[in-house]
């Protein structure tokens, strides 16, 4: 079968593989529509030693063209969503269902045309839904997930910082657990326009847009006795889904009220002025992954909202290419400007 490996920085070629073999309680599945995820760039871009020789992507569909001697409840031709976390299955975080924080998570890799999966990964998907559209349900489920950190109550108001597509979907997945007001940021016109089309209440473009300015407009305005400067009301959560070392979450210290909660969902790596979120009593909230929300999958749950319409996946997926062109897609991905790009896929 055709895989594609990484080699270096920009790197990536694709070469014969031989096609997984399933143990008794695993599927193999013909993987159909695998998307570029923002860690598979950082990695394209940087080319750490440790991932010479080795294949990346996690955000998965496909069909399954072979079952284990044990597993009955799926069947060849079965249509998929494959959530791509493993844990080792025997520390105390995988035993108490945390499994997102065992030390040896891994994602098992999609660019490929078969991978093998254990049985409890995969999800079967309901007819109306298209397998580029279900590639995204991981993406879903980290949203999910930070929505559940977040303990964000019904009519709660909400910004979301940057308008990536784990960003709109955390837009989207707010308002499906129930916020009032939903606010974004975007950096370029395009993801503005798709922000405002897929139903978030304002969106502020930080290139052109003051956005303080911008949420005294929407939450009101309020001077403390002792400043003279006046500073937004703030709403009561701020998701971070930027990241890196243009991380706004310091902007998101000013525009969040006293007591509301800040979710990290990007990996900040600039440093960060933490002094008003003791003297606000903000909750920082990091959020990585997902596993379960009680004893339910949170990729069930993705996968729920996007069957109900909730979630509106198609919108962001701008463009799709063959695995052979794997090469042009990553760069596809890499330029959002040039390219007006948000989810790219590959058709393996
Ligand atoms: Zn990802
Ligand atoms: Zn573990």
């Amino acid at each position: 079968m055709k895989a594609a490996i990484f080699y270096g920085a920009g790197d990536i070629r694709v070469e014969d593989r031989p096609v997984p073999e399933i143990g008794s309680e695993e599927v193999l599945v013909r993987i159909k529509a695998a998307g570029i995820c923002g860690s598979d760039l950082h990695r394209y871009r940087s080319a750490p030693k440790q991932t010479e020789g080795r294949m990346f992507g996690h955000e998965y569909s496909g069909q399954v063209v072979e079952i284990g001697g044990k597993i009955q409840d799926v069947s060849v031709g079965d249509r998929v969503g494959i959530e791509p976390l493993v844990g080792c299955g025997k520390c105390n975080y995988c035993l108490s269902g945390m499994y997102h924080l065992c030390s040896h998570l891994w994602h098992i890799p999609s660019f490929m045309e078969y991978q093998k999966f254990p049985r409890n990964k995969v999800f079967k998907l309901p007819d109306h839904i298209s397998y580029e559209e279900a590639s995204t349900l991981d993406c879903i489920a980290v949203a999910v997930h930070a929505l559940n950190l977040s303990s964000l109550k019904g009519g709660e108001t909400a910004l979301v910082l940057g308008a990536g597509t784990i960003g709109l979907l955390t837009m989207q997945t707010a308002k499906a657990f129930g916020a009032g007001a939903v606010y974004e940021t975007g950096t370029h016109d395009f993801q503005v326009r798709l922000a405002k089309e897929l139903g978030a209440d304002a969106v502020v473009n930080i290139k052109t847009e003051n956005l303080l300015e911008k949420m005294k407009e929407l939450t009101g305005k309020e001077r403390a006795r002792y400043f003279e400067l006046e500073a937004p009301r703030g709403v009561d959560h701020v998701f971070e889904a930027v990241g890196g070392p243009k991380s706004p979450l310091e902007d998101a210290l000013s525009v969040v009220r006293r007591g509301g909660t800040i979710t990290a969902i990007g990996s900040p790596r600039n440093p960060v002025n933490l002094s008003s979120f003791v003297m606000r009593e903000v909750r920082l909230i990091g959020s990585s992954s997902y596993a379960y929300s009680k004893s339910e999958p949170e990729f069930r749950i993705a996968l729920n909202l996007l069957s109900a319409g909730k979630i509106n996946a198609k919108e962001l997926v701008t463009h799709t290419f063959p695995l052979d062109k794997i090469k042009y897609a990553f760069d596809v991905a890499a330029d959002k400007e040039k390219w007006n790009s948000v989810k790219v896929i590959i058709r393996p």
